[in-house]
């Protein structure tokens, strides 16, 4: 491994979502049996109980819900200050969501409802990881 990151443990749950990173497709877990959307994966749908499960391809826009700055203590492959948003993307959930280029503190610091686009973390051949950030051209 190139770097001391810490890697998400891929399980059957959620193998879909670090497949499609993979392939730069930010995917939400989706119930075939009625339809809902969820996140974070799970096995069983939270609406109607179906184990039927497939995904579909997120747009990649959501708006800061809330979000915290990590000082401390240390993260394995990350520098701190850390920007760690809670975004409500435009399908309707809610996803835990790194921030990036977007000072930790000030007036150009993140603010509730402003909007971040995903972009991608590539960390290695076998991991990518979605990162936002806000969309280019645009000072708000
Ligand atoms: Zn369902």
């Amino acid at each position: 491994m190139s770097t001391d990151v810490v890697r998400p443990v891929v399980s059957r749950d959620n193998s879909y979502f670090f497949e499609g990173t993979a392939s730069r497709e930010l995917r939400i877990q989706r119930c075939n049996a009625c339809g809902v959307l969820r996140h974070p994966p799970g096995p069983a749908c939270p609406n109607c109980g179906a184990l039927d499960r497939g995904w579909v391809v997120a747009k990649g826009e959501g708006t800061v819900y809330s979000y915290v700055v990590h000082r401390a203590p240390q993260v394995p492959g990350k520098q701190l200050p850390l920007v760690i948003a809670l975004l409500d993307l435009e399908e309707g959930v809610r996803m835990v969501a790194e921030v990036t280029g977007v000072p930790a503190d000030g007036p150009d610091g993140l603010r509730i409802g402003e909007r971040l686009v995903v972009d991608w973390n590539v960390i290695d051949d076998e991991l990518t990881l979605p990162i936002w950030r806000r969309p280019e051209g645009e000072r708000q």
